[in-house]
């Protein structure tokens, strides 16, 4: 929120065009990085639960709005009018109360007379409206007031500010100031759904979100420079597709209808006039056309017993104030496929989850993959001490925005030192899940609350006995038993077959835990299956860099395709189970291959934990500590039965169970 004091403080000396281009600044370079979750943000499609469908029958809503900020904009709404009167649209007008113009009775009679709706838009239009609980308060009986006057319902924050439980304050049957997605917005915060929904409230009253699912027409046009209506066609086909609500925020402000003077204040109209005329040509009989006030009072009519509250229950991520907030962070490849099943039973459980992800090795890729979505926040720091140790802090930094306006009650994580330094500066408890008792943790990166599989000691790990909770079997029991075969993947890679595949993960070079012995054992292997007939690696280098290397050092693995290494990010589990052994210098791979019985052998040669101990005493897991060893690996195939006997331990539930207990017990204790 600081840069947006900032950004307000400042405003008011700025003029227009150059408070545009600093937004544009912001948005261009903005821009590069919102790709994954802008225009369309997946798994906004999903239907809340119970939602009934459109009225008569029709497939998608479309509804048009419009702010008028300023005289210029107040001077263009009839032309506006008849622009759309002319494809047979009507659309609502929210018009600032105590703004720089007054809108008059004669014009707001105009437009509720030939069917369409005023609204009001923010009190003063000065980004000051939320600025505190007292002053929204004040505010509210303003707006109130204008609400009686204009007869209006609807309502819609300057700056798509918004901040919801305050919002029942106001005498409204809809809020429109919220968006599925739009990171180009001072508070960017997404309500991630297409869907109206209920906001509901203690009193019973409660009022309907109508979040815009159209990309505003200013941030289209003036600020990313646009020339097509092409990303509103998509994004409504789209919406059409999955039967959602399609809401556009448009200003007559911007619109030019007289022929271009200023490129950088106005866009031509006819963008707009086009797009109306694509949705009603193309989607001719098949859309609920109505204005924001029948829409909301036909969800709130509609789903009398159950009202549409938010969360959808598939949305990850979920509106503020619905509920605690618990913020994990992804700081490593493991974690993706690890938390994915956590976020889902939090989610389901009625907790909100912030996600944030350190932009190394594939964690990003890999999230998207399984419909993850999160903020990407600082980068790797390889393997220079000084570097990694403040490059954790330098990451704990850049984190704290996201701390700051998220609030999260606790933060989660499996060893991200980066985010326990933050949360212990800024007195939030954390969470660490420790499957290896050697990790080191210092004083500042230690965590409130430790958890670990039952195997490891009490005594091993650095938190207090009564800050510890344990959960049964290994950390790859809470996903490994959702694994689900892709027959494709052989094929995709190129692997033959008839060929042994080997699946082999070199030592974390780069890791605090390193011991130069495992490249030996590791180099060993490779020279044993690149010259051994009938035997494929597929080789999973730590990171790009890590892949170059052994590339560049050791060009006869590769020689006649004996070692491959996959293009992009590959389902880990997968090429596990289409494998016949597995040779690995790092823990996660060595115990996901051991809990779906695939052969496997441990060059890792730092201190071995209770963990691996546990899966070498059962068998399931052989530690490689000669080179002997290493010749003694059997190469051969296995038989590949089906991954349907897997048990299916209760690690999961007992996990979400104990972080459940800790948000609603003991969050406090520090
Ligand atoms: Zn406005």
């Amino acid at each position: 929120m600081l840069r947006n004091k900032l950004y307000y403080a400042i405003k008011p000396v700025l003029p227009v065009p150059m408070r545009r281009g600093v937004r544009r600044w912001f948005a261009v370079r903005q821009r590069r990085k919102v790709g994954a979750i802008w225009p369309i943000f997946p798994g906004s499609e999903t239907p809340p639960p119970g939602w009934p469908g459109w009225p008569e029958g029709k497939k998608f809503a479309f509804v048009l709005t419009h702010d008028v900020e300023g005289r210029g904009g107040l001077e263009k709404c009839r032309r506006l009018m008849e622009l759309e009167m002319k494809w047979g649209f009507r659309s609502s007008f929210n018009f600032i109360p105590e703004g720089d113009y007054k809108v008059s009775k004669e014009l707001r009679d105009h437009l509720v007379s030939s069917g369409f709706e005023v609204g009001v838009h923010d009190l003063y239009h000065d980004g000051k409206l939320y600025k505190s609980r007292a002053a929204f308060a004040a505010s509210a009986a303003g707006i109130n007031r204008y609400l009686r006057q204009w007869d209006a319902v609807g309502f819609r924050s300057a700056f798509m500010h918004h901040n919801l439980p305050w919002l029942h304050d106001l005498n409204i049957s809809y809020d429109a100031s919220t968006f599925d997605t739009d990171p180009f917005e001072p508070q960017p915060d997404s309500v991630r759904t297409i869907f109206p929904f209920w906001v509901p409230a203690p009193n019973q009253r409660g009022y309907v979100e109508l979040p815009y699912t159209l990309p505003q027409d200013s941030t289209l046009f003036l600020i990313l420079g646009e020339t097509d209506g092409d990303i509103w066609r998509k994004k409504l086909d789209w919406i059409a597709e999955h039967g959602g609500m399609a809401l556009i925020d448009s200003h007559p402000d911007y619109m030019d209808f007289s022929g271009g003077k200023s490129p950088l204040q106005e866009y031509p109209v006819s963008l707009y006039d086009e797009f109306l005329q694509y949705v009603g040509a193309k989607y001719k009989g098949l859309f609920w056309h109505v204005t924001p006030r029948d829409v909301a009072a036909w969800v709130r009519t509609h789903t009398p017993a159950a009202p549409l509250a938010h969360p959808p229950a598939s949305a990850p991520l979920v509106v503020k104030g619905s509920g605690k907030k618990i913020w994990i962070d992804l700081d490593n490849t493991p974690h993706v496929p690890l938390f994915a099943p956590v976020v889902h039973e939090l989610s389901r459980r009625g907790y909100e989850v912030v996600l944030t992800a350190r932009d190394a090795f594939q964690v990003c890729e890999l999230a998207a993959k399984k419909n993850l979505h999160c903020l990407k926040i600082g980068r790797h720091h390889g393997k220079n001490k000084f570097l990694k140790v403040a490059g954790l802090f330098y990451r704990a930094a850049q984190l704290a925005p996201v701390a700051l306006r998220e609030k999260p009650v606790i933060g989660l994580s499996h060893g991200s030192r980066s985010q326990i330094i933050l949360c212990n500066l800024l007195g939030i408890p954390t969470i660490l899940m420790a499957d290896y008792e050697f990790a080191k943790y210092p004083p500042l990166m230690r965590p409130t609350w430790e958890m670990a599989p039952e195997v490891i000691p009490d005594a091993a790990l650095s938190c207090p006995s009564d800050r510890i909770k344990k959960y049964p079997g290994i950390k790859e029991d809470i996903y490994v038993p959702d694994f689900r075969c892709d027959p494709n993947l052989p094929g995709e890679l190129g692997l033959d077959p008839a060929s042994i595949v080997a699946v082999v993960r070199p030592p974390a070079t780069e890791a605090h835990y390193h011991n130069p012995e495992a490249e030996k054992l590791f180099a060993r292997f490779m020279d044993r299956a690149c010259s051994t007939e009938g035997v494929r690696v597929v080789l999973l280098p730590r990171n790009k860099k890590q892949g170059d290397a052994i590339r560049s050092s050791s060009p006869q693995w590769f020689a006649g395709q004996r070692t491959i290494i996959p293009k992009g990010a590959v389902d880990g589990l997968n090429l596990i189970w289409h494998s016949d052994l597995v040779v690995s210098g790092g823990g996660t791979m060595n115990r996901e291959a051991a809990a779906l019985r695939v052969p496997v052998y441990s060059v890792f040669r730092g201190k071995i934990g209770a963990v691996d101990l546990q899966l070498q005493q059962e068998g399931r897991l052989i530690l490689v500590q000669t080179l002997e060893d290493v010749d003694r690996i059997a190469l051969t195939r296995r038989a590949r039965s089906s991954p349907d006997g897997l048990s299916s331990p209760p690690t999961l539930a007992r996990v979400v169970d104990h972080i459940i207990d800790v948000v609603e017990n003991c969050a406090a204790v520090s």
